[in-house]
């Protein structure tokens, strides 16, 4: 697909970024050219629409899902909900702890921010170790609602994130 195509040209590689060693896929740079994002997230959307016809809603996961998540939501016409880090969000909340490279995150979501039974698909930039993806599936069902789908742009697959997830991953870019 030519709209994949441009947004692998786009993304950037850093090395030693945020620390020695990692090699940091950028994503910014796919917002700098309007046209490419637009193709995105019309791909994002689309895989949506045809793997998971009867989704009705997107969760986004903090921060860089925000910036995909409520585009896809508007295009789908289908409400948009965040999983924020722990203190952002207010009213009744549940929270899940999970596993960092070095020592631990909390994500939270609001209690009755899905009606029980809603089917959703999780929206986030890239999938590394799938902690993140995985805590954000154990909150969508505590607060009721069935994950039908992680939905992210890039893959680092040999870190085998995928396994750590129940149900289906789907990623655009793929690298080792
Ligand atoms: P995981 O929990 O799967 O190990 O890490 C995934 C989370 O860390 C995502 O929320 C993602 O934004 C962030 N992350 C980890 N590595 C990278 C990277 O190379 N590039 C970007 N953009 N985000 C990363």
């Amino acid at each position: 697909d030519k709209r994949l195509d441009r947004v692998k040209e786009t993304v950037a590689a850093i090395p030693d970024f945020p620390k020695k060693g990692i090699l940091f896929r950028d994503l910014f740079p796919v917002l700098t050219f309007p046209d490419v994002f637009k193709g995105l997230i019309s791909l994002m959307s689309e895989y949506v629409k045809d793997a998971h016809p009867d989704c009705e809603g997107i969760i986004g996961l903090e921060s860089r899902g925000f910036l995909y998540g409520p585009m896809i939501a508007q295009e789908l016409n289908v409400p948009f909900v965040p999983v924020r880090k722990k203190g952002k969000l207010p009213g009744e909340l549940v929270q899940v702890t999970y596993q960092l490279e070095y020592g631990t995150d909390t994500f939270e979501m609001q209690k009755n921010s899905l009606k029980p039974g809603q089917k959703v698909v999780i929206v986030d930039d890239l999938l590394a170790t799938g902690g993140t993806m995985a805590a954000a599936v154990e909150l969508v069902q505590q607060v009721g609602g069935i994950a039908q789908c992680g939905l992210v742009v890039i893959e680092l697959v040999d870190l085998k994130g995928r396994e750590k997830i129940q149900g289906t991953v789907k990623s655009f870019l793929q690298y080792s």
